[in-house]
């Protein structure tokens, strides 16, 4: 094989890593830099941004440490048949990658992942050794993420945990008889195993009773689930999410919609899906953790979201008996189920009644905007009257004014 260049290895596996979308950084807990003794955050390549909670972006470099893989899943453009320029990196160029960009302030941490080279062992090891050399051998005080390979041992995700922010393991897709098919060698009993050892070590870590005196670890894991590349609707998508939540505690599950890859296989379809149903897949996660909806109240397994209205306008559109909701009278449940209040919104309004009846204007002043929440509330000067019974509702509601989040 023909040497390759740095830059060329890094063209060929940041392209490689763009596939993978879990790696947001919500929830870790920010290294200390403060001390003088870490090292250490252009647009360029294998940059990408991730977002805090609290709205804070972050850079990182996104690279996998190489595209070379021995297994066969047939919706990756890295899997051992496709015909793609193949490159990986040692573990000192990822380490002095990541150091030299840290220092240039081009970002602010690395996420990892890597096809699976030999073993799941042997792939895990080297990736261990990224992270073990940043953080011990260079004090790196910047965020990582490290993606695990399932069928590595145990202890060795374990070592990951204690020098990454975030770990994740991709359950790729919704439904295990899927997997079985499109990547055969892949276990789905095994990926939910590792699962579920990370969660017992991130508890175990954080639990306060036993934290004196322990090293660090990562503070969540997350998954990828691919959105078209196989038959499961989005209420097949959406229970499989509510079940990994539920079991592993997982910080986030992304969506990420099946890009068609070159020469693929014929049993993957020939298209992507809309963008918008990734983006209504977002919507109706953020329901279920945010907004007190249970899965099955947004979609039924089998079925699809409505993509010309958001989830939760869809699900008052299905309850218009539950509608007007008075915002001077109405709890915070019922408030966070309207459509066109957000989370933030809901909480200024409870705290801004307690000192006047809020009026239509009042409410558009703490929620930014009461377009879509009109309506479906009453207000101290606002009624919407019959329409919320009205024919023409829906209509009303669809795109272009459905683009923001709730
Ligand atoms: S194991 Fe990962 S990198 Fe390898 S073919 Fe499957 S999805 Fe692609």
């Amino acid at each position: 094989m023909a040497v390759l260049d740095l830059k060329r290895k890094l063209a060929i596996l940041s392209d490689a890593a763009k596939y993978d979308a879990s790696c947001a950084s919500s929830g870790a807990e920010k290294r200390n830099s403060v001390g003088g003794k870490g090292v250490g955050s252009t647009e360029g390549m294998g940059i990408c941004h991730a977002y805090a909670p609290d709205g804070r972006c972050i850079s990182l470099l996104k690279i996998l440490l190489t595209n070379f893989c021995i297994y066969d899943c047939a919706y990756c453009v890295n899997r051992v048949s496709s015909n793609v320029a193949r490159a990986r990196f040692s573990v000192k160029e990822v380490v002095d990658l990541t150091l030299n960009f840290y220092k240039r302030n081009y970002i602010e941490g690395l996420f990892l992942s890597s096809g699976v080279i030999r073993t799941g062992d042997y792939t895990m090891e080297e990736m261990v050794r990224v992270a073990r050399s940043l953080r011990l051998d260079h004090d790196f005080r910047g965020y990582i993420h490290l993606k695990l390979i399932p069928e590595a041992s145990p202890e060795l995700a374990a070592e990951a945990g204690l020098y990454a922010d975030r770990v994740s393991i991709n359950v790729e897709l919704p439904r295990d008889e899927s997997l079985a098919e499109l990547a055969p060698e892949k276990d789905a009993a095994g990926i939910k195993r590792a699962m579920g050892h990370m969660r017992l070590r991130i508890e175990d870590h954080a639990d306060p009773a036993r934290k004196t005196g322990r090293r660090r670890f990562a503070t969540g894991q997350s998954t990828q689930l691919i959105v078209g590349a196989d038959a499961a609707r989005d209420g097949d998508i959406l229970a499989r999410s509510a079940a990994l939540y539920g079991s592993y505690q997982l910080k986030r599950v992304y969506y990420s919609a099946f890009s068609p890859i070159p020469d693929g296989s014929a049993r993957l379809p020939l298209a992507r899906p809309p963008l918008v149903r990734e983006h209504r897949l977002y919507q109706a996660d953020w329901l279920m953790r945010f907004y007190g909806f249970g899965q099955g109240e947004i979609v039924a397994p089998g079925e699809d979201l409505d993509l010309a209205v958001d989830p939760k306008t869809a699900w008052a559109l299905r309850h218009r008996g539950d509608f007007p909701v008075d915002v001077n009278a109405a709890d915070r449940e019922t408030l966070l189920r309207t459509p066109g209040l957000g989370a933030r919104g809901v909480d200024r309004i409870l705290q801004a009644r307690t000192q006047t009846r809020l009026t239509l204007d009042d409410v558009k002043r703490v929620c930014g905007s009461v377009k879509r929440a009109k309506p479906f509330i009453v207000t101290a000067d606002w009624t919407p009257g019959a329409a919320v019974d009205g024919e023409g509702l829906r209509a009303s509601l669809v795109a272009p004014q459905q683009l923001s989040l709730f």
